[in-house]
Formats: structure tokens, sequence, C-alpha cells
């Protein structure tokens, strides 16, 4: 056994302790971690949201200035909220060489490994820098990072290479789908629902959106596909809805959430275009004719870009050498890479524990998982004193 497995474990059950939900502050996980990386003589910067409530934290170890490798992760957890869990979320547990607990694989398990062998790092003669990036609101549409991108090459140094240690059984990911998300509300009017003809069903309406939605599925289904992701097309989702009053009420408004994950080179305003005509072409009209109150409003709440690794960055021969691995992978959720290399930082996604286990009741990490990935961070610094 790896004398750092100790560390690394009671690191994770440190950090998993931590109720970092997305909605929840982090400044106590960010403190902590800050803390530890001063003992170890390393001092970091806060890159704060404006009411203080949450931040990132970018650190470097080894020679200051520009370059060097970035360790990047998410501090923040999806809810546990209507999940039935054997054990408490937040109390890491281990049993028959599982890691148990709210985000011990996505992805404070990453966290961990990193923080345990910070000592290594700092002890070793580093010929480039090896940063870390830590940010919030990962899981509600990699927000959080955002400001921080913007502080590399400003107030912070840009990485020459990104490593984003997202779930991924420590493989090499180089390519990712880029999620884009809408926000349907249909206003209609409201009238006792035994005189229909004096009000306009939102939900009616809703309904039509909701059809042409489906159409546009089948439509997307229907393209060339790209056989390296499963499924192989940009795929389309209604993930949420809710609307009406009462049982004896025509509804006078219907709200629904709707997603596309789409595919490297898809570009998906043509959809929100297609829909736009749809509402002003076949449900505005008649709406409207009878109530000129009602509307239909269709706003992007959040868009991630797709991802496909530079191959001018020379990041994904390196990154298969060190994870001593031959193939690249693509996978179809969404990480902070593509931003990272939007921002100039040219990334790829390798982390510990299968994304199968993320976001679920009973999430786990196999501490295999979390040995080969100090191993592999071993081997990074390895690679960084050259
Ligand atoms: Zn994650």
């Amino acid at each position: 056994m790896r004398a750092d497995l100790g560390i690394a474990k009671d690191l994770l059950a440190r950090l998993v302790a931590f109720d970092t939900t997305s909605h929840k502050t982090n400044i106590p996980i960010i403190a902590f971690i800050e803390d530890y990386l001063r003992r170890h003589g390393i001092e970091s910067t806060r890159v704060p949201t404006p009411d203080g409530q949450k931040a990132s934290l970018f650190a470097t170890i080894g020679p200051a200035g520009v370059g060097g490798i970035a360790l990047s992760g998410h501090t923040d957890v999806v809810p546990v909220a209507g999940q039935a869990w054997d054990t408490d979320p937040f109390t890491l547990v281990e049993r028959d060489g599982k890691l148990y607990g709210r985000g011990a694989c996505d992805m404070k398990g990453f966290l961990a490994c990193v923080l345990a062998l910070v000592p290594a790092f700092k002890a070793r003669k580093l010929k480039v820098p090896i940063h870390l990036a830590f940010s919030y609101d990962e899981e509600v549409g990699c927000t959080g990072v955002r400001p921080m991108i913007a502080e590399l090459g400003q107030t912070l140094p840009r990485p020459r290479l990104v490593l984003v240690g997202e779930p991924t059984s420590m493989m090499v990911v180089d390519a990712h789908k880029g999620p884009m998300r809408w926000s349907v509300e249909v206003t209609g009017k409201a009238a006792h629902s035994s005189l229909p003809h004096l009000g306009v069903n939102a939900i009616t309406y809703a309904g039509r959106l909701l059809g042409e939605l489906a159409r546009m599925e089948e439509d997307l289904k229907a393209l060339t596909p790209n056989p390296r992701f499963d499924p192989p097309y940009t795929s389309l989702q209604v993930t949420e809805i809710e609307g009406g009053t009462a049982s004896n009420i025509v509804p006078v408004a219907c709200w629904f959430g709707w997603e596309i994950r789409r595919l490297p080179g898809f570009d998906g305003m043509d959809l929100d275009t297609r829909l736009r005509r749809f509402a002003a072409e076949h449900c505005l009209p008649e709406m409207q004719r009878a109530a000129p109150e009602t509307g239909i409003k269709i706003d992007i709440t959040n868009e991630v870009p797709a991802f496909v690794a530079d191959p001018k960055s020379g990041l994904v021969p390196l990154a298969l050498k060190l994870a001593e691995q031959n193939d690249t992978f693509a996978v179809c959720y969404a990480t902070e890479a593509s931003l990272f290399q939007v921002g100039g930082a040219p990334a790829v996604v390798i982390g510990p524990g299968n994304i199968a286990q993320a976001h679920t009741p009973n999430e786990f990490l196999h501490v295999s998982e979390l040995e080969k990935c100090l191993a592999f961070l071993g081997r990074v610094a390895d690679w960084a004193e050259g």
C-alpha cells in the first residue's frame, strides 16, 4: 500500500464532511484547503463571488511565472435531497474497498489526491510549476470557474496545460459534448375551466412546443452520427415542467426547461431559432387573438462549449504517457475543460472514479482508483521536475 493512500483517505473524509451542495457556501472548504496549503508553505489566491459566499482557489507550487500544469477540480457537489442513502452522505464510509460519500467520486477524490501529494510536490525541485485550480458551481452549469479563468494571464498565471480531474476511471478524455439549456415560460389567461373559451390554456400551448421539441429530437438523431460518442448524436431532452393552478382553472402559466448536448461542431442556435419560429407561427397568433396579454418567453439559461483537445498543445500525448494509456475517449457529460481551453489553457480530462457513480445515492469511489490517481500525479511531478 502507498504511504500517501492513508493521507488521501483522511483528506477525502475531511472534504466530504463539508456539505458543499452547489446552492450552499463553499467558503469553509476553501478556508480548510487554504489553511492546509499554508501549513505546507504555499500561499493561495481566492477568486470570490461579489457577495463573498463562494470562492475559487488558485495556488502555485514551484517556480513563479507563466506556464506550468494545472490540476483542476470543483469543490461543489450535487444535492442528496430525495436520494435514499444507506449511510450519512457527508461521512466518508469505507466498506469492501469502496469509499462512500457525496462527492467521493465527483470529485473530491481527485482533490484529496492532489492535496495528499502537495508535500511531495513541494519537496521536488520543480522546473515547471504545478498549479492548483479549485472552483465552485460546476454542477450548476460550470459557472464558478469562469471568473477564475478570466484572471488567467491577468492576476493569475496562465497554465500551459490543464488536467481536469473529473471521474474518467483514470482514462484520458479528449472530447466531450457541450450542453445548452433553455427556459420556456408560457403565459396564458386564467378562466373557470367550465368556460375555457374565455381563457388561454398555457399548458396546451406548452404542449405544442413540446411536440416541436420531440420532432427536433428526431431530426437530430437523423443527422450524421459521431461514433466516438454514446449516443452518437446531439441529444435533446425536456428536463423540467411546472404548470397549472387547480383542477378547475384554465392554467394561466406553464414553464418548462429543456436542453441539448451538442456534438463538437454543432451550433445549437439553429434549434433556438426553430423553436422561436414555431412559437411565432403556430402558437402566438391564436393566443394573442384571444388575449393580448398572453405570451411565450424563451431564454437560453446556460451554455458550456463542447470540448475537443487542442492537437497543437501536445497535452494529449503527454497525458497518455503519464496515465500509461494508449487510447483516448470521448464522453457525453460536460466539464470545465472546454472553458479552460477557450480561455487559452489547453486541457484534457482525467480523474479517479467512474462517472456512473457520480450524482447517485451511495456514491462511491474505489480505493484502487485513489491509488491509481496518486501514482498518476506522482508521474506528473516527475515530469514537472524534468
Ligand atoms: Zn464533477
